[in-house]
């Protein structure tokens, strides 16, 4: 069936095609968000296993990339979407997606720590101060499994440190957010018992 409409009707039917295309594509987005696993998820706090050597790992890859893209994240770890496996995605400079296959820390400055203000994509809405070291130096493999070590420092060396964490099935904001429940359960029971007690006291 052939394509061709005319005047009114083409600008109709563009426009319904438009409306689909991102109603798609607001579907396709969220279908890769919904990976993102969250809270209490045990696959967060379990420590991910060393990549074989001759494991492909393209899926696991693209499925990362889309997912941090579409988050707009700074970085992610495989067991953040359910893969326990010891991969890292990373933007460094905030612009640049590099993969770290393995990656281990090999030296770090332990006499320069910077407090840096961090949040996460498995604890929605938490923010904290998290404290890091200023440099690391990583020894990894890049995305065609050749070994490299580098040296982050600052802005990098934080987003490949909070990574790198959840890799061991740990995350700073998990405390953090830990941390802010009790308190407000602290608070709700405080304000019960001060309800309790005015309503005693009337
Ligand atoms: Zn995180």
């Amino acid at each position: 069936m052939s394509n061709k409409l005319k005047g009114k009707s083409k600008s109709k039917y563009r426009k319904q095609m438009r409306l689909n295309d991102s109603h798609q594509k607001e579907s396709y987005k969220k279908k890769f968000l919904n990976k993102i696993l969250k809270f209490e998820d045990p696959m967060l706090k379990t420590v991910c296993e060393l990549v074989a050597e001759d494991e492909n790992i393209e899926n696991i890859k693209k499925d990362m990339g889309r997912v941090l893209y579409y988050s707009g994240g700074a970085g992610i770890a495989a067991n953040q979407i359910g893969v326990v496996k010891r991969i890292i995605l990373v933007l460094l400079d905030k612009k640049n997606p590099t993969f770290l296959i393995n990656p281990e820390i090999i030296e770090k400055s332990e006499d320069e720590i910077i407090n840096s203000s961090e949040s996460c994509l498995s604890f929605p809405g938490v923010v904290g101060i998290v404290k890091r070291y200023k440099r690391i130096k990583v020894r990894y493999e890049d995305e065609k499994r050749v070994i490299k070590e580098v040296e982050f420092k600052d802005y990098n060396s934080i987003v490949v440190q909070h990574e790198l964490k959840h890799l061991l099935g740990m995350c700073d904001l998990y405390i953090i957010w830990k941390e802010q429940m009790e308190e407000n359960n602290k608070k709700s029971s405080t304000s019960a018992v001060i309800n309790k007690e005015c309503k005693d006291g009337d």
